[in-house]
């Protein structure tokens, strides 16, 4: 017997809601008419996809899911980065360290533990894939990678086998994922699927943030969502399927390059130190040269927030990790974003960053990690006929909300145990929070440097609006 209600979550990597327009997205600006609409989403930090990914699968901040960056220190030899796109990486942490890479359950977990079904459909990385479902051959649950057999469930390759194969192309493996899972899962949709695009993301990083490529490879997403849309609405499961579509963090355009890496490399106070990934490991969890580090970190004018552990008074001017919800045992010592700005790139786009130049991208690449307001702002919104149409909800909502909104729509319990919130307002049997929100200002100033972090709280759930170097 199906569901009465099923839910689809569309992820498309990395677009920006203002990328949502009427010549390159007819079809999100279709779905957005008909839906429930949060513009003020946000995502996690690091907003790396695979923390993102992390968070959306289970609706906590990295803090509690342990996903702590996209090249995370290794939790038992922290000297080594894991590179966590690549799913056999994450296969052989989890032998290393006899345990999960998520430290609390996802969705796949909570659906299959409530005895109902779940499936996967990405043409992400395979490890981001692997994220969404790491126990999914345990559940028998379906996971389709584009990436190939050996990185699908059991379940998976089966029904692999009869589609045609995957095209190499990011944008065409986009659109191939799309239409696998409109037509092999719309007429019988599982109790909840997440379908992840890897676009407009890939095209943004490798041919420019709103580039002739990067619209052109939008435009071919938002042509296969139009077709899962079109299906969606003159088909049988209308009234049974509800549809969320959301994007994972933004982007800002690189406006210059930076080999932080290389310097710090260079550098005596960061000898002995695992550096990569927006964070640098101090051995031993050193105070001292954890200090040292950060104050070198402060005095470079390429370098805009600092965070560093929660253990009091570290170094005068930076934040401690709790503030952006990242206070973990994997996190790596010293956080640090670079140099980002609130004015706009020469496509028109606001949001623009230094990058290091060991990333290998050029002046005019989208680019995203840190805690500018482009790359934190995501797009969010619901549609279905269990969700009001044409609304725009000025409440604060993000990556850690879909879950827990999943969740409410299959009348599942679990929510209370997420950091997210059930988006109440979207739901028509649903209501409001019923606490006020409130701004929280986190400022802390040393000799030459200060920075900021603006958060926003309804009740015990908080999101990031943006950190900054003032
Ligand atoms: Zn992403």
């Amino acid at each position: 017997m199906g569901a009465v209600v099923s839910v689809l979550l569309v992820v498309f990597d990395g677009l920006r809601p203002d990328m949502i327009r009427g010549e390159t997205t007819p079809n999100l600006m279709r779905f957005a008419a008909m839906a429930t609409s949060m513009p003020r989403a946000r995502s996690v930090f690091p907003s790396e996809t695979r923390v993102c990914t992390s968070s959306i699968a289970t609706g906590c901040y990295p803090r509690r899911h342990g996903l702590v960056a996209n090249r995370m220190p290794h939790p038992t030899r922290p000297e080594r980065f894991v590179d966590t796109g690549n799913a056999l990486a994450l296969r052989e942490m989890e032998q290393e360290i006899g345990g999960p890479t998520l430290l609390v359950p996802g969705l796949s977990d909570l659906l299959a533990g409530a005895h109902q079904d779940f499936a996967v459909f990405s043409s992400g990385t395979t490890g981001q894939c692997r994220l969404l479902a790491p126990n999914a051959d345990t559940h028998g649950q379906m996971v389709i990678s584009a990436h190939g057999p050996q990185h699908c469930s059991a379940a998976g390759r089966q029904l692999l086998s009869r589609l045609e194969p995957a095209p190499v192309e990011p944008a065409a493996r986009a659109v191939w994922i799309a239409d696998a899972w409109r037509t092999t899962m719309l007429a019988a949709p599982p109790a909840a699927s997440v379908l992840w695009l890897c676009e407009p993301d890939t095209a943004a990083h490798y041919q420019g943030l709103d580039s002739p490529g990067q619209r052109a490879a939008l435009m071919a997403a938002d042509a296969a969502f139009g077709r899962l849309l079109d299906d969606w609405q003159a088909g049988v499961q209308h009234d049974q399927l509800q549809i969320i579509v959301a994007s994972d963090h933004g982007h800002v355009t690189v406006d210059g390059l930076v080999p932080a890496q290389a310097m710090m490399a260079e550098s005596p106070v960061f000898a002995g130190c695992g550096i990569g990934g927006g964070g640098i490991v101090v051995p031993d969890g050193d105070r001292v040269r954890i200090a040292e580090i950060a104050r070198f970190l402060m005095r470079q004018d390429w370098v805009a927030s600092v965070f560093t552990p929660d253990l009091g008074d570290i170094a005068a001017g930076t934040l401690p990790h709790s503030v952006v919800m990242l206070d973990h045992p994997r996190t790596a010592h010293v956080l640090y974003t670079l140099r980002n700005t609130a004015k706009s790139a020469p496509s028109g786009l606001v949001g623009t960053t230094l990058l290091d130049s060991a990333m290998k991208l050029g002046v005019g690449a989208g680019w995203h990690g840190g805690l500018n307001s482009g790359e934190l702002s995501t797009v969010l919104m619901l549609a279905g006929s269990k969700i009001r149409s044409g609304v725009s909800s000025d409440w604060p909502a993000g990556l850690v909300d879909i879950a827990p909104t999943i969740l409410a729509l299959l009348g599942l319990l679990g929510d209370e145990a997420m950091d997210g919130r059930v988006i109440g307002e979207a739901l028509l049997d649903g209501q409001e929070p019923s606490c006020s929100r409130s701004p929280e200002t986190w400022e802390a100033s040393g000799e030459f440097y200060a920075q900021r972090v603006a958060r926003t709280r309804v009740g015990r759930h908080v999101w990031i609006e943006r950190g900054e170097r003032i």
